[in-house]
């Protein structure tokens, strides 16, 4: 089962995200945990790509589309992965049906979390990211606790695109770019909206039931 989750930053993809890997044999491919962790090697393209991440735009389709080419095409990964954070605009969007196609698999769901603007503001403020695990949290609305994440809270960090201006940048880019991808998986019957507003629990409730009538 291929999913993808859609929403603008801090809509709680990566959390949602992070539960289904939990309780699904799910692979979690976030485009941009993947440039983040090539920035963080310091190569002549991660060097490239923080550019683009600090200025709070999108990096070249280019260098999604080899990104995402290697995920799928591995038989690791075969028809196991929760997309998020990609496709952001209708031409990743096209190009994922092409590989999908390609690699022989198929998309069973796509979830839409809508949300609003200035909760989601505050959110991201709030957001800290385990460097050794991955796992996300929120130090207001779902901190960090022994029974939630094993790691020391040493490891907790903010990420340096979370800030006002930067977001703002995100959002309109979102608005822009991405929200026309939705009308293309709408037409093609896979979509789900979901109310983001909602409590993570709640949220998460909804998705493992349209998951389980799949
Ligand atoms: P995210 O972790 O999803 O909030 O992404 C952080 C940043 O990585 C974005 O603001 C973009 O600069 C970049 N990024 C992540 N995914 C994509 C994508 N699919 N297409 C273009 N840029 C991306």
């Amino acid at each position: 089962m291929n999913i993808i989750l859609f929403g603008p930053p801090g809509s709680g993809k990566g959390t949602q995200a992070d539960n289904l890997v939990r309780d699904y044999n799910l692979y979690k491919i976030s485009t941009g945990d993947l440039l983040r962790e090539e920035v963080k090697k310091e190569s002549s393209l991660g060097n490239e790509i923080k550019k683009f991440i600090d200025k709070g735009i999108f990096v070249t389709d280019e260098i999604i589309k080899n990104l995402i080419e290697n995920i799928i095409s591995n038989k690791k990964y075969f028809n196991n992965i929760i997309f998020d954070g990609y496709p952001r605009n209708l031409n990743q969007a096209k190009n994922l049906s092409i590989l999908i196609k390609k690699y022989n698999q198929k998309i069973a769901r796509v979830f839409s979390f809508k949300v609003d603007q200035n909760v989601v503001l505050k959110r991201l403020s709030g957001r800290q990211v385990c460097s050794k695990c991955g796992l996300i949290f929120n130090e207001f609305f779902n901190p960090s606790t022994e029974n939630n994440h094993k790691c020391d809270s040493k490891f907790l960090q903010k990420r340096s695109d979370d800030n006002d201006k930067t977001v703002k940048i995100r959002f309109d880019i979102y608005n822009k770019e991405t929200l026309p991808v939705l009308d293309f998986y709408k037409n093609q019957n896979l979509l789900s909206e979901i109310d983001g507003m909602k409590q993570i629990n709640a949220i998460y409730g909804e998705i493992r039931e349209i998951i389980h009538s799949l």
